[in-house]
């Protein structure tokens, strides 16, 4: 069965007032973006609370829906049967009709859920409710209507056409991108940061990334992961900037100079400076890291509280109360976790001690990281001036 619309369905932009219609906009806008990746061509607008994806050529029925499922702030989109009113004997039969090819084994209950917007049309929604329900049951015996749990839902609105339809296929729910501003994520290779990343764009953040790369010691297939991690976020999140930083001497240094237990916690302080160096060049409002309460050493309270104290700027970290196994039903869900678990190397393992400090005490850290003095700063400018930048769309 072929559709020639759809209905979209969004739930916490509409409550914004007199902000509302930027909401929509910016939902309509990252639509289009969404349908740009699908064979076809479309239209998208929208009318008084309502969003419609018109399609004006042949296009594939899945891969709309998939590329729909991508887009922040939908939370159903409704295959649509439209009809110009030609009365309502006429809206009658091609409901029939329509149930009889949609639902071609019928087995089924429904009830039937008229709204009319437009208020000159002849009959009420409750005439049309028991007069349309009867009319399905006439023509098909074995259909049975259940008003409490039905199987599907007859939704019928009346407005300058007549829009019928039975589905709703959830969408990923969330802000639309670009209603709120842009944030830096820390992605590493691992399973936790592409769920970080994903969570916070959901609420409308555009996201641009930053991965630490420590060659030789990390591969270029390390690297080649991280890029197709953002790859699988960007799906969702839209076009991501994902700054490659040469870590290595960096990594060296603290490896010479600090005691060896200390070094995850160093190493993360740097890396979060970097960040927040990079977050604001690029109009980044915040960062975003993976880090879980307790997962590894250098994400207990204490070291959390150490790493944190570097930053100037908000650290969002959207999974720091998650079990490990949400983390991963999430990854499963947006398609990230087969890549995650690849099995490359990562910077923060290569250096790592057999023994990190669980509960480091910041000025025993600040007084390790005063052996950094002489070659740190120089070390640093390097590295933010050696950057490669990968677009990724
Ligand atoms: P993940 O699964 O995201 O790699 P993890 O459980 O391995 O996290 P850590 O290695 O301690 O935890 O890293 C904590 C967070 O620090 C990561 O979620 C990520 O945001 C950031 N991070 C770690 N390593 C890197 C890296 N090489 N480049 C960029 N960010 C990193
Ligand atoms: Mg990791």
């Amino acid at each position: 069965m072929e559709f020639q619309s759809f209905l979209i369905k969004y739930a916490e932009i509409g409550v914004k007032g007199k902000n509302r219609y930027i909401f929509e906009d910016k939902l309509v806008s990252q639509i289009v973006r969404a349908l740009r990746q699908v064979d076809g061509e479309f239209e998208v607008w929208k009318t008084s609370g309502r969003i419609y994806v018109d399609a004006k050529s042949e296009y594939d029925f899945d891969e709309v829906i998939d590329a729909l499922k991508h887009v922040f702030g939908i939370v159903g989109i409704c295959p649509l049967l439209q009809i110009e009113d030609q009365g309502f004997e006429d809206l009658c039969r091609k409901v029939v009709s329509y149930i009889d090819k949609r639902y071609p084994d019928k087995k089924m209950t429904f009830k039937v859920v008229a709204r009319r917007a437009r208020k000159n049309y002849p009959v009420d929604s409750n005439y049309i409710n028991a007069k349309l329900g009867e009319a399905i049951l006439m023509a098909f015996p074995e259909i049975r209507v259940n008003v409490h749990n039905p199987d599907i839902y007859v939704n019928v609105e009346i407005r300058e056409q007549i829009n019928i339809y039975t589905e709703v296929i959830p969408g990923p729910g969330g802000m639309p991108l670009g209603t709120n501003g842009k944030a830096m994520l820390l992605l590493s290779g691992g399973i936790d940061s592409p769920v970080a990343g994903y969570m916070i764009s959901k609420r409308g953040v555009s996201l641009d990334a930053v991965y630490f790369h420590a060659p030789p010691y990390t591969s270029d297939r390390a690297k080649q992961k991280v890029v197709d991690l953002a790859r699988q976020v960007s799906r969702y999140s839209g076009p991501i900037h994902l700054h490659v930083v040469n870590f290595t001497d960096i990594q060296l240094y603290i490896y010479e100079q600090c005691p060896h237990d200390e070094l995850t916690i160093i190493m993360r302080r740097y890396m979060m400076k970097i960040a927040e160096h990079l977050a604001k060049e690029n109009g980044c409002l915040a960062l975003i890291t993976g880090e879980s309460i307790g997962q590894v050493a250098s994400q207990t309270m204490q070291s959390l509280t150490v790493t944190n104290e570097v930053c100037t700027i908000p650290v969002m970290r959207p999974v720091i109360a998650f079990d490990k196994q949400d983390i991963v039903d999430i990854a499963e869900k947006i398609g990230t976790y087969e890549t995650s678990i690849q099995p490359y190397e990562d910077c923060c393992t290569i250096f790592v001690a057999k023994h990190p400090v669980t509960k480091p005490n910041l000025n025993v850290i600040r007084g390790s990281e005063l052996k950094l003095q002489e070659k740190i700063d120089e070390l640093m400018e390097a590295a933010l001036s050696s950057i490669e930048t990968i677009c990724i769309e």
